[in-house]
């Protein structure tokens, strides 16, 4: 190795982010807190219209998680006990586990190698060769359960194939749920928003995310009228009018606080988004120049998407051990994800197996991570790569 004067590169750095909005966000904060109006209120709604107007929908529902977003978004589309929900094992948990948490059965379909994303190959593999219509539903015969969703997640910030999708789901009566977690702001090869082409789409503002809140919050959208009512009903314990419950739901509520931080955050959405695909292809060409092109596979855009970024994943060999040379150098990395859900062990009794979804078994064993937040330097993204190149050296 050569002598390189080390420096520290963290995954993320929300401290930098931070200091650039500082005073707009306190300002927003001082007026909850002057207003005394916590829970709802009128800055959730205007957050809930600057993303519905962003997203490309009629509608946005605030609730207080990404992961409630995805619950309320099945709940309303009636996914319960003896159904199924078609979705991909190589994402974060709440993707299945919700799923599972309604008693419904998660069916994992293999990812395309290059995106990382679902297959729609391997859903109409599924759909021809397992389900069946019986009685006008469509059943998954080795189950019995009844298929009412397909859920493809828009990993680390590039939509799934949604006109494959939407084809399989036209074909099938299947409404679509988007977890659009990772993905606010991304598009389609058409132009249109990560959340506008499904049925319901789901985000989070997780503080990690690209709009990150300053603790939990999400955000349903839709532009399905009556089911954003349904949606909005759901979030309140399922009362309508208040007190009176003809359906049973939960407290999904998003506070208001966290809606004052993101309505300022989103102002600046755009330009940080522009920070990481600008880092992103630096990345590329500091990969290619390095001659590390062999090594690292750099992540592949399917053409004319809008990609925003949320992770810069690369595939390498050893990489556990290139994991350990990078954080001894200082440099921040993570894992998405090292056990794809299919085997998990609380999903061992859905009887999937190693080699089931073999494509999604190789990437969480061969893809990391790197900082790619807007606020990096030029110099700590050569650090990376050449800390990298030093590695394969
Ligand atoms: C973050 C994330 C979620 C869950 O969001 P929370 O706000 O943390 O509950 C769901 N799906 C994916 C793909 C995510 O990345």
């Amino acid at each position: 190795m050569s002598a390189r004067k080390k420096m520290q590169v963290p995954l993320l750095d929300l401290k930098a982010q931070y200091a650039g909005i500082r005073e707009e966000v306190r300002v927003a904060i001082d007026e909850v807190c002057d207003a005394q109006y916590f829970v709802m209120g009128p800055k959730v709604t205007e957050l809930e219209a600057s993303i519905a107007e962003y997203s490309q929908c009629s509608d946005g529902i605030g609730v207080s998680s990404g992961t409630d977003a995805l619950l309320v978004a099945l709940m309303a589309l009636e996914v319960g006990h003896g159904d199924a929900v078609i979705t991909t094992p190589y994402t974060f948990f709440a993707t299945g586990g919700t799923i599972s948490r309604l008693g419904a059965r998660p069916l994992f379909c293999d990812i395309d190698r290059d995106t990382y994303n679902v297959s729609s190959d391997a859903i109409r593999t599924l759909l021809e060769n397992e389900c069946d219509t019986v009685d006008g539903k469509l059943v998954h015969r080795p189950s019995g359960a009844v298929v009412k969703v397909l859920m493809p997640v828009h990993l680390y910030g590039q939509t799934a194939d949604m006109d494959a999708l939407a084809a399989i789901g036209e074909e099938y009566g299947l409404p679509i749920v988007e977890d659009a977690a990772q993905s606010i702001g991304s598009e389609y090869a058409d132009g249109q928003r990560a959340g506008s082409r499904g049925t319901i789409g789901c985000f989070s503002f997780f503080p990690s995310k690209n709009l990150g809140a300053f603790g939990d919050g999400g955000m349903c959208t839709t532009n399905h009228s009556e089911l954003a009512d349904k949606l909005r009903i759901l979030r309140l314990h399922g009362g309508k009018p208040k007190y009176y419950h003809a359906v049973v739901g939960g407290n999904f509520r998003l506070d208001a606080l966290q809606a004052a931080v993101l309505s300022v955050k989103l102002r600046s959405l755009d330009a940080w988004t522009e920070g990481r695909q600008s880092n992103a292809a630096f990345y590329d060409q500091a990969f290619a120049d390095a001659g590390l092109s062999e090594r690292v596979s750099t992540p592949v855009t399917r053409t004319g998407k809008r990609h925003i970024y949320n992770q810069y994943v690369i595939r390498v060999a050893e990489r556990d051990a290139l994991r350990t040379h990078l954080g001894e150098a200082g440099i921040g990395t993570e894992i998405y994800y090292p056990v794809p859900l299919h085997l998990q062990q609380c999903f061992a009794d859905l009887g999937y197996g190693e080699g089931d979804c073999p494509e999604s078994e190789s990437a969480a064993n061969e893809t990391v991570a790197i900082p790619v937040y807007p606020e990096l330097t030029r110099d700590q993204q050569q650090y990376v790569v050449d800390t990298i190149a030093d590695f394969y050296s």
